[in-house]
């Protein structure tokens, strides 16, 4: 399937010179969908997962599914203030913005071997704070996967240490 040519792309959303790759064109495509979670999951079936990990919001829609599809749970990291127990947070920059993620401190049990899932590897800001995160917390982040890698931000020069799958590259 040619999912580059369900994936929409937005020049200068939301801001000038960012070239937004929209994915709900391919939430919206049943069939396109569940093949690409299928296709992200024979990519990560080589590694051991304990439990999966998304950042708020679009880190659930891959994340999730990929949970149900493994048999593993799934973490939510979110922006600081929505979760309602004991929190860690960690501050991060993005490719346009700044903002806190947040986790709930008994989420992750020490030692427990963690994939984090997203949509889109962009600068890796975002993915950066949710290992800090996970770390924190005694867990081991084993990868991370993503539909879309945006290759010139060079975002997998930040996660050296763990091993970055995406599905798609784009330039
Ligand atoms: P980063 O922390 O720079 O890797 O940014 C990753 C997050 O920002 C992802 O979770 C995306 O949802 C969003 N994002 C950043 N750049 C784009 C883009 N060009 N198109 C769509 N989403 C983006």
């Amino acid at each position: 399937m040619n999912f580059k040519e369900i994936i929409r792309v937005i020049p200068d959303f939301p801001q000038p010179g960012i070239s937004f790759k929209d994915i709900t064109t391919l939430l919206n495509n049943g069939e396109a969908y569940r093949q690409a979670i299928d296709e992200l999951k024979a990519l990560v079936a080589h590694l051991k997962i304990d439990i999966i990990a998304g950042p708020e919001a679009r880190g659930f829609v891959v994340g999730a599914p990929l949970a149900y599809a493994l048999g593993v749970g799934f973490v939510p990291i979110r922006k600081s203030g929505k979760l309602p127990y004991e929190t860690i947070e960690v501050g991060y920059d993005l490719e346009y913005g700044k903002d806190k993620l947040a986790v709930h401190t008994d989420a992750i049990k020490p030692g427990q071997n963690v994939l984090i899932a997203d949509d889109l590897l962009a600068t890796g800001g975002t993915i950066a704070t949710s290992v800090s995160l996970i770390e924190q917390l005694g867990g081991k982040v084993v990868g991370a996967a993503f539909l879309i890698e945006l290759v010139e931000l060079a975002g997998r020069n930040k996660l050296t240490d763990i091993e970055v799958i995406s599905l798609l590259n784009y330039e």
